[in-house]
């Protein structure tokens, strides 16, 4: 039953989401105030979430003195990510948005988390990246799930950017134990040879999509095993950084 209740809650989200693309409806997701058609969240909801600045340009950890760019972390150890751009930090109203996400598939989150990241990731003056890969999911909890909340976001940024997704080209080659309550050392044990990745990335620049980074353990050894596979560089885009 509970199955059920979940794919119609999912099947639900998703006919919303259809009627939003075809029926103007300016109401903004957060409090149903009035907006303008451009946008999915009125100002005053906008402005009241709680933006990732300033942070890292490499792991987009939060800093508190804004003149330093780099953290003291990425310049103790340089990550197998060339950047990161997470438009939020995980709380308020983006860490509820991004468990109704992932929890309760509402996939009208993914559009406006993806519209915030396409927002910070067009501010930039380098090339983009040629590809964007979602953090992927293990087989066993993809099925439990009904689909990948990383992938979802990823689709709505690959298309702002229209930039190809390429869902398939990073793989879980086993699922892993929670990380919670392990250090950096058993973490990274954890976490080791766990992604196969399609070989076609060698020489591309890619993008690696989440929904969440938290320790950055997940996606620095998927980072690092997109490099070993070829690619010439990987950044990391993010919607909200613990
Ligand atoms: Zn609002
Ligand atoms: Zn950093």
């Amino acid at each position: 039953m509970a199955v059920n209740h979940d794919r119609m809650t999912m099947v639900d989200s998703r006919f919303r989401r259809f009627l939003r693309s075809v029926v103007a409806a300016p109401e903004c997701l957060l409090c149903a105030g009035v907006i303008g058609a451009d946008h999915l969240l009125c100002e005053g909801c906008r402005a009241d979430l709680p933006w990732n600045d300033p942070a890292c340009l490499c792991c987009a950890q939060s800093l508190s003195v804004a003149p330093s760019r780099i953290c003291a972390d990425c310049i103790a150890q340089l990550p197998p990510f060339a950047r990161a751009c997470a438009p939020f930090r995980y709380r308020g109203a983006v860490a509820q948005a991004v468990q109704s996400l992932k929890y309760k598939a509402n996939f009208l989150t993914a559009d406006w988390l993806g519209a915030a990241m396409i927002e910070r990731i067009r501010l930039r003056a380098e090339p983009l990246p040629q590809i964007v890969i979602p953090v992927p999911l293990h087989r066993a909890r993809l099925r439990e799930r009904g689909f990948n909340q990383a992938q979802e976001i990823a689709k709505v940024v690959a298309r702002g950017l229209q930039l190809p997704l390429e869902p398939n080209w990073a793989r879980r080659t086993r699922s892993t134990i929670d990380q919670i309550g392990l250090n950096a050392v058993q973490r990274r044990r954890n976490l080791k040879g766990a992604f196969a990745i399609d070989r076609r990335v060698a020489g591309l620049h890619v993008a690696l999509v989440d929904d969440v980074m938290t320790t950055g353990s997940t996606l620095t050894e998927l980072a690092r095993a997109c490099r070993k596979a070829g690619a010439e560089s990987v950044e990391l885009w993010i919607a909200a950084r613990a």
